[in-house]
């Protein structure tokens, strides 16, 4: 291919390593570097593919920032530069995001290419709704962050989607049964790679269901969560107290949107006992 001045951004296999289109080969061979998450990790992976004695230069989350100005200066001053990470896409919970901010608002070409991501691998098989859903990236680690993360979310009414790893889903799992009690959950574990395995569970089922595979702690994870549903009494009792009081103040309108918005209850539902209120 001919070369192209821009900065490339080049999925890779998340596991399987036929994952990966000719576009992206064509692109890692042409480029004049190749920007990797880490360059010993990535050099075997492209040796596969034909891609002898490349360019690497290593960029991580350490040294993202104070590179990314250098690598800006090098696309100007005419190469052509590929971004790659470990696995997937880079950027989504990987390095990346300095630089692509930087080449944009400096008006340097990004050209991105679609490719393997575990988000959406799992979330695909997942019997979960798709139409809508949240990326969360990987969950905190630490008990009282890990509570808030999940409760700041548990109202969404779309699809979360989580990356986790194996030696702490236990604990997780623990917290979704408290949280999410019967909402079904879905654990995708090793995508694309032999030993594929999907559980699909209940929030409070997930634990028994992982432990009673032995392998549950093999590898990586994407976690999923579905939609809320429904809004909880007490959410709706939560709702129409602050209506109560926005009512004196404001219009029926405004008091619907801020106590549907406050409190995460349906906007039709509100208006309903908004008219009771003010009959
Ligand atoms: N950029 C990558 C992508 O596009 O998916 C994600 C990188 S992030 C550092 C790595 C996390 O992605 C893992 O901890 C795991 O949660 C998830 N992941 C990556 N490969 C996976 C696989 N083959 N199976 C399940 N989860 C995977």
């Amino acid at each position: 291919m001919e070369k192209i001045v821009a900065l490339f951004i080049v999925p890779t296999p998340i596991g399987n390593l036929k994952d990966i289109t000719q576009r992206a080969i064509d692109i890692l061979c042409t480029a004049d570097v190749i920007l990797a998450e880490d360059t010993r990790h990535s050099f075997p992976l492209l040796e596969q593919y034909g891609i002898l004695k490349p360019n690497l230069i290593s960029y991580h989350d350490f040294n993202e920032q104070q590179k990314a100005e250098k690598i800006v200066e090098l696309i100007r001053s005419g190469n052509m530069v590929a971004l790659i990470s470990d696995a997937g896409t880079p950027l989504i919970s990987d390095p990346g995001y300095h630089l692509v901010n930087q080449c944009v608002s400096q008006g340097v070409k990004v050209i991105p290419l679609p490719g393997a991501c575990a988000a959406i691998t799992a979330l695909c098989a997942s019997g979960l709704p798709t139409d809508r859903f949240s990326f969360e990236g990987f969950l905190p680690v630490k008990e009282k962050a890990l509570y808030d993360a999940l409760n700041k979310v548990s109202k969404k009414d779309q699809t979360l989607i989580f990356y986790e790893a194996p030696r702490r889903i236990i604990k997780t799992a623990k917290v979704l049964a408290e949280i999410f009690g019967d909402r079904e959950v879905v654990v995708a574990r090793e995508l694309t790679k032999q030993f594929e395995t999907f559980y699909y569970a209940k929030a409070n089922t997930l634990e028994a269901q992982l432990l009673a595979d032995p392998n549950y702690e093999k590898g990586e994870m994407v976690l999923m969560i579905a939609p809320c549903k429904e809004e909880t009494d007490s959410d709706l009792v939560k709702a129409k107290e602050l209506m109560g009081i926005l009512l004196e103040y404001t219009s029926q309108k405004d008091a619907v949107k801020i106590a549907s918005e406050f409190c995460k209850v349906k906007k039709n539902l509100l208006y309903t006992e908004a008219l009771k209120m003010t009959d």
